[in-house]
This record gives structure tokens, sequence and C-alpha cells, in this order.
């Protein structure tokens, strides 16, 4: 198996926002959900879950990846078909992308923006926002969407392979997310992963110590061993409930720090 890579640092980004240009050159997600062999997906926020995008201060933005994003990526992406999906603007994305998930997003089967979501407010506004899983199941594609001439007539990426719809079943769909209210729709099925990146924490402590990512990849790697014994990835969820397991991992650490000093 492929060892996860480091990523950068930090980069910074654009204060406001680059300009949406109608096109997704990063990778092509069509062929890659065309051609994936995996049937559990992993629907990955970005914001506050893989990484941390700044106010803008002083007129610069920045981005930190959360510890162990690579790793976590290259394990995600070995055993499970993985797709993001964030409530932010697709430019705000594909930026996001470039600079900080390079070169995993080149093999996501999808990317979904602020378009598919359901929004409880103005879509250039702060509103509350929804990602309904059975979306990705019935096939929802950028011609459904309410918002889908946002920035013009568009005629690029779609969201959804056509060949593929009926591949993706809700039993076998998870949602990691940071926010509870984002998957007000299939509860069962979120992983409610904590925020990285508070802005009223200091960087400097808070991200070396932040392990949500490799206590995920293991949480998702006791599924990956222990598969055949489940009927689906959510069966997995309700039998180990990921909070409990996180809760427990941490007081595990917290003993083994113990026994380390005496
Ligand atoms: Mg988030």
């Amino acid at each position: 198996m492929r060892e996860g890579r480091a990523l950068a640092g930090s980069v910074l980004l654009s204060a406001k926002g680059p300009k949406w240009n109608d096109t997704w050159d990063l990778a092509s997600f069509d062929a890659n959900e065309r051609n994936t062999t995996h049937q559990q997906l992993i629907v990955l926020d970005l914001n506050g879950t893989l990484l941390h995008r700044t106010q803008k201060n002083n007129g610069v933005r920045k981005g930190y990846p959360r510890p162990h994003l690579g790793e976590f990526l290259r394990f995600a992406l070995d055993n499970f078909a993985v797709m993001v999906w964030s409530s932010a603007q697709p430019a705000t994305i594909e930026e996001m992308l470039r600079k900080l998930l390079q070169p995993y997003c080149t093999e996501f089967v999808r990317v979904w923006d602020r378009r598919y979501c359901e929004l409880g407010g103005s879509y250039f506004e702060k509103a509350t926002s929804i990602k309904d899983l059975q979306r990705i199941c019935d096939g929802f594609g950028l011609d459904q969407s309410p918002y889908r001439d946002t920035y013009g007539k568009y005629s690029g990426y779609r969201g959804a392979c056509a060949e593929m719809k009926g591949h993706w079943t809700i039993d076998n769909i998870i949602l990691v997310d940071d926010t509870e209210t984002k998957a007000a729709r299939n509860k069962d099925n979120h992983i409610h992963v904590s925020t990285f990146g508070n802005p009223n924490t200091p960087r400097e402590t808070r991200a070396p110590t932040d392990d949500e990512l490799l206590k995920l990849k293991q949480y998702l790697g006791g599924y990956v061993e222990k598969k055949a014994s489940f009927p689906s990835l959510v069966a997995y969820l309700k039998e180990y409930p990921w909070t409990e397991f996180r809760d427990l991992a941490a007081a595990t650490k917290g003993a083994d720090t113990l026994t380390d000093t005496n």
C-alpha cells in the first residue's frame, strides 16, 4: 500500500475568492467515478474537516491542511470511493483542492459545491446548508439544482456520472463533516469530526496535537478489516459509534502518556 505524504504547512489563498470560470481542470471526476470498483463512498467536507481556511486578515487569507491529511487521504482512496462536498463556492473549492489537496484530489470521484446543497437562505450570503446524501443515490446533477445558472449558463462538469446512477446506496455512504446540521437528512450516515482551526486558538498550539484524521483512519480501518461481518458501512457506524471510538482512543492515549511518565 502506498504511503500518504505530508502536505504543505500553509498556503496563501485568494482573499476575495477567485472568479469561477466554468472549469474543473484538476481531474476528470466523471471518469474516476465510472472506473471506480468501490461500493462504499466517503463524502468529505473541506473547511474545518480536512483543512482550515482563515478569515481575511490584512488582505490575506491562508489555508492550513489538517495534520495527517496526506496519510488519511491515501488510506481513504485505497479503500473507498472518495468525494468532496463543500458548501463553499466552486472557485473557492477548486483553489483549496489545487493548493492543499494535490495530488490526491485527482482521484476523487466527484466534487460537489454550494450549488448541490439545500440552502436556508441566499446563495451569496451566510445561510444554513444541508448535504442530502440521497441526492447522490438519485443521480442528482447540476441541471436539477436551483442554483445551476448562478455563474451564467454553465456548460462544464455536471457533478454526476450518468452511467453510475444506482451504483451508490444510502447504506454505503458516509459524510465526514465538522458541522452537525449539514447532516440533518442523514444523521445515521454522519461522522461528526471536531472542527480543525478554531480561530480562537493559535495555530501553533493546536496543529501539532490534532490527530482527528489519524483516529478516523483507525476507525475506518476497523471497517475495512471486518467488512465481511457487516451488511453495510452504515451498519458498522451503528454498531461502533464514531464518537465512542474517538473518546476511547483519547482516553487510552491519556493512559499511555501517564504510563510513560511513571
Ligand atoms: Mg466544515
